[in-house]
């Protein structure tokens, strides 16, 4: 799939068709808020008003989670395969609207189109992998005694709850009902507030393929739409992808309400660590690309910490810094940027504060932390790549989570320092380590206590193998079988005695 959009296009450049106006999924129909309340999209890149989308109320969300209710039964009846089939359709339409889609991000993100066009094929691509695993809803038989035959069954949840944050939204949209569906769920989701205009066109998608209810689709803010759904005493799984803080409130409101089952994609603190037998241009170069300056640093993954050995921290320093003056700022709908604007005003001000205390605690700014110069970045969320040198482990650019285009680089003499400072954070997300010794790997692979490691490489996911953090980065894995099963719960079955 190549999903192309026209940039010479006036009607695209000039927005005609927007503000849009949206309606989200209940019960198999694009409906507003029961109390008529909406909330607005802004464009980050120059703060006008893209759309409005409906608000949900606690009262939608019983709506939507009552008609998800009725349509479970059935939609678990029948069975895994006819599941699968409903899915790949979803992902067969979704690839039809790909370019519809992907101006509609693009917007209401500010990613660029380069790799926010990636983001729609794999929306499609997640569908069509969990459909894939549809007969994998297996059982054991356990040869636990002689006389009698013990199995166990997979059996869905229910209505299963999904939050997704702003970053991916179609991806993760599309992500959040794959796996339950497949394993004979019925979903309420709750796309982001920053970024809401793409699920109307999937809640669009979900109505004409899907029976009634089996998706419902609600947009508003964390408050009330998501703690609604998370306290619905008839949601007992919910898997959440967002910050700590929001997800430790999860937790917190989801025992409030229920004995209930919460996974947890949290964020990340990732550190990048070089050992001196690499090439320090190698290193320039993945550490650029690993903090995903490409997304405005707006990625769970990014290897925000650079921790360089002593002996190559001064060229790789030199490269990098040339390389960084090199990304290109711009639209993010014009395919030669390389950098669009953050996605909020909101998230821009958090962003810019961390930079004004990286300065305020000592580290050094080698690069950026302004907003561009030139007419074009005079409104919205810009900023340029950011990079910090110098930067020690008590400083709060070395602990905290930034999710924005701020790179820190730490220097490092033994291999023992590198494994704390890797390991100093309350994160344990993604860990990406070179070094041409596979011994020296091995031991930072042993050493470093984070759930998604790269050795030799960075930022990539793979299909199939477990993704999601230790430490403060979350509960459980996803992107595998390990997440279909985990929307399953057990039952174990003694078949005993003679039948009559
Ligand atoms: P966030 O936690 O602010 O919001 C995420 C979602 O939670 C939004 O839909 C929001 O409306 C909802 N929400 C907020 N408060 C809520 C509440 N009390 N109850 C229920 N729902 C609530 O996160 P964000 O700023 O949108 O996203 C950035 C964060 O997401 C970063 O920390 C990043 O690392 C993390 N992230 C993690 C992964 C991963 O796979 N581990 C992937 C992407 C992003």
């Amino acid at each position: 799939m190549n999903p192309t959009i026209d940039l010479e296009s006036p009607s695209m450049l000039k927005k005609q068709n927007y503000p849009v106006s949206t309606k989200m999924l209940i019960d198999g129909e694009l409906v507003a808020s029961e109390s008529g309340a909406e909330l607005v999209s802004t464009d980050p890149a120059d703060e006008s008003e893209l759309g409005r989308v409906p608000a949900a109320t606690a009262a939608d969300v019983n709506r939507a989670v009552a008609a998800a209710e009725r349509a479970q039964p059935e939609w678990a009846r029948i069975g895994p395969v006819a599941r699968g089939a409903y899915l790949r359709k979803l992902a067969a339409a979704l690839r039809e609207r790909a370019d519809e889609v992907l101006e509609l991000e693009v917007r209401d993100t500010g990613n660029t189109i380069t790799k926010m066009a990636a983001d729609v094929g794999q929306a499609a691509d997640t569908m069509d992998y969990f459909a894939g695993l549809a007969t994998e809803l297996k059982g054991e038989t356990i040869p636990a005694s002689s006389e009698h035959l013990h199995l166990t069954l997979r059996e869905p949840y229910g209505v299963v709850g999904r939050i997704v944050p702003f970053n991916h939204p179609i991806k993760f949209a599309a992500h959040a009902i794959s796996a339950p569906l497949i394993a004979g769920n019925t979903v309420v989701v709750k796309p982001p507030e920053q970024s809401p205009l793409s699920a109307a066109l999937l809640g669009e998608l979900c109505r004409d393929i899907l029976p009634a209810g089996c998706v419902n689709i609600l947009t508003g803010n964390g408050m009330p739409t998501g703690d609604a759904i998370v306290r619905h005493p008839s949601i007992k799984r919910i898997a959440f992808t967002g910050s700590v803080p929001t997800g430790r409130a999860i937790q917190m409101a989801a025992a409030e309400s229920g004995v209930k089952n919460v996974t947890l994609e949290l964020g990340g603190k990732n550190p990048l660590i070089a050992f001196p037998d690499m090439d320090p241009a190698k290193i320039a170069e993945v550490g650029l690309a690993g903090m995903n300056f490409s997304w405005q640093g707006q990625s769970c993954g990014s290897t925000s910490r650079l921790l360089l050995h002593e002996d190559i921290h001064d060229e790789v320093v030199e490269r990098l810094l040339e390389a960084v003056a090199r990304i290109r700022v711009g639209h993010p709908l014009d395919p030669a940027s390389q950098m669009g604007p953050l996605n909020s005003r909101r998230h821009y001000e958090r962003v810019q504060s961390m930079i004004a205390k990286g300065n305020e605690e000592g580290a050094r700014l080698r690069f950026g932390g302004q907003r561009p110069p030139g007419k074009e970045f005079e409104r919205g969320y810009w900023l340029q790549p950011t990079v910090f040198s110098d930067v020690e482990a008590g400083m709060t650019l070395a602990r905290e989570e930034i999710f924005g285009p701020v790179l820190s680089i730490f220097k490092w003499r033994t291999e023992e320092e590198a494994f704390d400072l890797a390991n100093s954070t309350e994160y344990g997300l993604t860990a990406s380590i070179w070094t041409n010794d596979i011994k020296t790997a091995m031991r930072a692979v042993r050493r470093v206590k984070s759930g998604y490691i790269w050795v030799n490489g960075a930022s990539g996911h793979f299909y199939g193998t477990p993704f999601g953090g230790m430490k403060s980065s979350g509960i459980g894995r996803e992107e595998g079988l390990g997440e279909l099963l985990s929307y399953t719960e057990t039952k174990t079955v003694h078949f005993m005695g003679a039948f009559a």
